[in-house]
């Protein structure tokens, strides 16, 4: 692989995606394996140098305009973690095929 910048991996002390891969900031994981790690959002629209996908739930007048969705908090942390175990219910149903 050569050296050119876009080929070098990121790892950067102030990038929030470095930190929580590190450990280093806390964040609500729903899946992880060796080549992803999938969490929950906790802040409005950041620039991160990585290769990311936004996963949006859909319903029926929601909003979402192209790439751009009305971003709403969780109610609490009871709420995070209640979206974030549905969705480890979910990944872990299509896991095992179910
Ligand atoms: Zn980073």
């Amino acid at each position: 692989m050569s050296d050119a910048p876009g080929n070098r991996p990121h790892d950067n002390q102030t990038c929030a995606f470095c930190k929580i891969i590190r450990g280093e900031e806390i964040a609500s994981i729903v899946f992880e394996n060796s080549l992803s790690l999938a969490f929950l959002d906790h802040r409005v629209s950041q620039s991160v140098p990585h290769v990311h996908i936004h996963l949006v739930p859909r319903h029926r007048n929601d909003g979402l305009k192209g790439f751009f969705w009305p971003r709403q908090r969780y109610q609490d942390e009871a709420h995070l973690q209640q979206v974030r175990d549905i969705l480890r219910g979910a990944i872990a149903s299509l896991q095992s095929g179910l």
